[in-house]
């Protein structure tokens, strides 16, 4: 049985993928930052268990991976949204942003990459997003650290393939979670005619792309596999 840890996986897309792990046959660990009844409760549900930890934090991200033990696949998708004007975002919203995102994704994998190299497999999927492909007004720090991710992803399959581990991106397109419930109805509703195939997104879609690309036999890493509709091509 894989041990599976799904970093902001209390709630949408994080909390699809664990189900999708789930029942899959995986053990799933749930991390997650403030939503302690929901990422319990999905952990109970699902027979894997949660954990309380800050990825930005090194700290906090080490106590965790010492109570999981190894893990097999790592999907780092905790991450936030932040809308603002460039000139407008203080030092500690640029922090913020690059330390969930990119010191979150870089301290998971340096904790769990020991076990994975020496047991020559292992896969890592990182969820960036559309905005860190094409970049997105008013979300300048987001599409910086999610274009990092992908940065990220690429550099480390290299180096990381030789040991059997493949490394992979997401870059979904506009999905029904709570992170865009901000946005509202008028512009939801703009987004899905953009769309080709009319609509937003849902977590499950995400969670079935991100399980595809933890499964071997596909010959694939250092990509961006990008669900979103056609908004993006
Ligand atoms: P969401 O529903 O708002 O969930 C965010 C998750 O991240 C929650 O589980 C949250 O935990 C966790 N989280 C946030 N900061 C954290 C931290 N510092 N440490 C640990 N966990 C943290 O968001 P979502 O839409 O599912 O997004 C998931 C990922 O997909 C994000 O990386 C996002 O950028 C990316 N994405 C989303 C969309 C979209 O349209 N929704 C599109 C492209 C990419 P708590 O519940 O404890 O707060």
């Amino acid at each position: 049985m894989r041990t599976v840890l799904i970093t902001g996986g209390s709630r949408g897309i994080g909390a699809a993928t664990a189900r999708a792990f789930a029942q899959n046959g995986d053990r799933v660990i749930i991390n997650y930052q403030s939503s302690h009844q929901l990422a319990n409760s999905l952990a109970e549900e699902l027979g894997g268990i949660a954990i309380c930890a800050d990825v930005s934090d090194k700290a906090q991200v080490q106590a965790m991976l010492a109570q999981i033990g190894e893990v097999d696949v790592l999907v780092n998708n905790a991450g936030f949204a932040q809308f603002a004007m460039f000139d407008a975002l203080s030092d500690e919203d640029w922090q913020r942003m690059l330390g969930v995102t990119l010191s979150g994704a870089f301290y998971c994998i340096q904790g769990v990459l020991p076990h994975m190299i020496h047991q020559k497999s292992g896969a890592i999927i990182n969820v960036s997003s559309i905005w860190g492909i094409t970049g997105s007004a008013c979300e300048v720090a987001y599409s910086t650290a999610k274009a990092g991710l992908i940065g990220m992803t690429k550099a480390l399959a290299k180096e990381v393939g030789p040991s059997g581990i493949s490394v992979n991106c997401v870059a979904p397109g506009v999905i029904d979670t709570d992170m865009n419930a901000c946005l509202g109805d008028d512009i939801l509703k703009q987004l899905a005619e953009e769309t080709p195939l009319g609509r937003i997104g849902t977590p499950e879609e995400v969670a079935k792309t991100i399980l595809f690309l933890a499964e071997g036999g596909h010959f694939i890493t250092g990509q961006v596999l990008s669900p979103n509709g056609g908004l993006v091509i």
